[in-house]
C-alpha cells in the first residue's frame, strides 16, 4: 500500500512543487494550506486538499487521526522578514504555535519523520566566516528569523522527549517557477518579471548584496532525501556559491538578451550584506548536492514567467 505523507503550505511556491513530486513518486499524499499566499491552481488534483489554518489545533488533529501521515513536510509559514517586524504576533502564532501543533498531532497519530523548513538566511543573522556551517550559533535578528530558530529548538524538544525523528533544512534564498514575484523575498522572479515587460529592474542600494541561490527542484529532492534519511539532522540546502544582485542582473540580462540597465534605488533597511550556506553536511548526511547551476536554474524559471506572461497577457 501506498504510503500516505502529509504537506503543509502544499498550495506554495516550494510546497506545491514537492507535492507533484511525491505524486509522481506514488505516495498518497495530503495537503494542508489556507491559501494566504498560496494558490489552489498550484495544489496537484492527485493530492487530497486541506484548506485548514494550521493554528486551529482541532483541524489539524483531525486531518492528522484520519489519515495518520508517516512522514509530515512541514512548509506552512508566514514568510515575510518586514511583516515579522511590523507584526511579530502574528508570525510566532503561524510560525511558532503553528509548527507546534503539527509536532503534537504527529505525535499523538504515529507520525515517523517531521521534515521541517527551516532558513539558514535568517537563523545564523550576520556572520564573519563564509560559508557558514551548522555549527554556527543561531543570532536572529529579525522575528522571523526567531520564529524559525525556535521552531527547530521544539524539533529537538519533540526528539528529546518523545522520540520523534526530524530533519530541519535550512533553506538558503530558493528560486525557480511559482515563486510570488509579488512577494517581497523573491528578487529573481521580480527581475525575470519586470525584463519580461521591458521595464528595468531596481536594484536595492549598491547591488553587492551577495545571496546563495538554490533551485526549487534541488530543495523538493532535498526534501525526499530528508524523508529516506533514518535519524535526525540539521543542514543547510544551498549551493555554497555567493552571487551578487549586480551579477544576478548581468545573467538574467544575458539569457533574456535585455537591452536595459538596471536603476539603483535606496537599500532595504535590515537587509544582511551576505549570506553563503556550506552545504557538506547535506552532501554527508543525505547524500544530496545541488545539481542546478545558477543559469540552468534560471533558463527553467524564465522559460515559466514568459509562458504565464504570454497566458496571462502582459500587466
Ligand atoms: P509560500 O508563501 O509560497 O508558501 C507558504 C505556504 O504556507 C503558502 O501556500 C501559504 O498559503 C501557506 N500558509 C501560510 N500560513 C498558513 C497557515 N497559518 N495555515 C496554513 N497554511 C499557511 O513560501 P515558500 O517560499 O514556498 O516557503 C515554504 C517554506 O520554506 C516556508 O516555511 C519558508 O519559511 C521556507 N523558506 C523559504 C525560503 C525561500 O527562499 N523561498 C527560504 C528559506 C525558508
Amino acid at each position: 500500500m501506498a504510503k500516505t505523507v502529509l504537506v503543509t503550505g502544499g498550495a506554495g511556491f516550494i510546497g506545491s512543487h514537492l507535492v507533484d513530486k511525491l505524486i509522481d513518486k506514488g505516495y498518497n499524499v495530503i495537503a494542508v494550506d489556507n491559501l494566504s499566499t498560496g494558490r489552489s491552481e498550484y495544489i496537484n488534483n492527485k493530492a487530497l486538499f486541506y484548506q485548514i489554518d494550521i493554528t486551529n489545533i482541532d483541524a489539524i488533529k483531525q486531518v492528522f487521526q484520519v489519515h495518520k501521515p508517516s512522514t509530515v513536510f512541514h512548509l506552512a509559514a508566514q514568510i515575510s522578514v518586514s511583516r515579522s517586524t511590523r507584526e511579530p504576533a502574528f508570525d510566532a502564532l503561524t510560525n511558532v504555535v503553528g509548527t507546534v501543533n503539527l509536532l503534537e498531532a504527529s505525535i499523538e497519530n504515529g507520525a515517523k519523520k517531521f521534515v521541517f523548513s527551516s532558513s539558514g538566511g535568517v537563523v545564523y543573522g550576520e556572520v564573519d566566516e563564509y560559508p557558514i556551517k551548522e555549527t554556527t550559533p543561531f543570532a536572529p535578528v529579525s522575528p522571523y528569523g526567531i520564529s524559525k530558530m525556535t521552531g527547530e529548538y521544539y524539533l529537538r524538544f519533540f526528539k528529546r522527549e518523545k522520540g520523534l525523528d526530524y530533519v530541519a533544512l535550512r533553506y538558503a534564498n530558493v528560486y525557480g517557477p511559482r515563486q510570488d514575484p509579488y512577494g517581497e523575498a523573491g528578487v529573481v522572479a521580480i527581475f525575470i518579471n519586470k525584463i519580461l515587460k521591458g521595464e528595468k529592474p531596481v536594484i536595492n542600494g549598491d547591488g553587492e548584496y551577495i545571496r546563495d541561490y538554490v533551485f526549487v527542484d534541488d530543495v523538493v529532492n532535498a526534501n525526499i532525501r530528508a524523508m529516506e534519511y533514518s535519524g535526525t539532522v540539521e543542514v543547510n540546502i544551498s549551493t555554497s556559491k555567493g552571487t551578487s544582485v549586480n551579477e544576478l542582473f548581468k545573467i538574467l540580462k544575458s539569457l533574456t538578451k535585455f537591452n536595459n540597465n538596471a536603476e539603483y534605488g535606496p537599500p532595504r533597511p535590515g537587509d544582511i550584506r551576505k549570506n553563503i550556506l556550506d552545504n557538506n553536511l547535506a552532501r554527508e548526511k543525505l547524500s544530496w548536492k545541488p545539481s542546478y547551476s545558477l543559469e540552468n536554474g534560471l533558463k527553467g524559471t524564465i522559460e515559466y514567467f514568459k509562458a504565464k506572461v504570454k497566458s496571462n497577457g502582459p500587466g
